[in-house]
């Protein structure tokens, strides 16, 4: 019996959030599937991963759901955010107008999405040092303003993303149980 197919105690669900590109799809399958993609592939790609996770003495499958590009639109809809405990949400480390629209993402999280959601907020692309336009200090401020956990990741270099996505998911367990 592979740890994949023990019975769960909890079933969460946790949506990804963010501009387009910031590397949302890569920092699920770097989690889910220790995958990364140089491409990006935005329309293509599974609606949702799911991954075991043990905390303490219970076993969690967390059910992480990924856009399919339409964050391009500003699209996404309600069924997206429904039911979801938590999210990881998403900026680009070198692009200083991904950090700038987390307000709006936020802003639509807290509309449609469950009132204790956890927040996990990433800043992605730390490999990417010569062309930073966001420093850490400014995620950190931001993250402590708005009451969030903040990290920064590279899906590229699997740098902090299992810990970001496990900080999540500690998260909603706490909250919720
Ligand atoms: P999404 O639209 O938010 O889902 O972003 P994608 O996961 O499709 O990634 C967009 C682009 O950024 C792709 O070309 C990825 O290869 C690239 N990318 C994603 N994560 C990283 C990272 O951590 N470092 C670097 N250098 N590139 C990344
Ligand atoms: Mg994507």
């Amino acid at each position: 019996n592979s740890f994949e197919d023990q019975e769960c105690d909890y079933l969460f669900k946790a949506v990804m959030i963010g501009d387009s590109a910031v590397g949302k799809s890569n920092l699920l399958s770097r989690f889910a599937k220790d995958e990364f993609r140089l491409d990006s592939k935005p329309t293509i790609g599974v609606e949702f991963a799911y991954k075991n996770i043990k905390v303490g003495d219970k076993l969690i499958k967390a059910q992480i759901w990924d856009t399919a590009g339409q964050e391009r639109f500003r699209a996404i809809t309600g069924s997206y955010y429904r039911g979801a405990l938590g999210a990881l949400l998403v900026y680009d480390i070198t692009r200083r107008v991904t950090f700038e629209n987390i307000k709006k993402w936020l802003h639509e999280l807290r509309e449609y999405g469950n009132s204790c959601m956890a927040i996990v907020l990433v800043g992605n692309k730390s490999d990417l040092t010569h062309s930073r336009e966001v420093n850490e200090e400014d995620g950190k401020a931001l993250a402590e303003l708005e009451d969030l956990y903040f990290m920064e990741t590279s899906a590229m270099e699997n740098i902090n993303v299992e810990d970001a996505f496990l900080q999540l998911i500690r998260k909603i367990y706490e909250t919720t149980i």
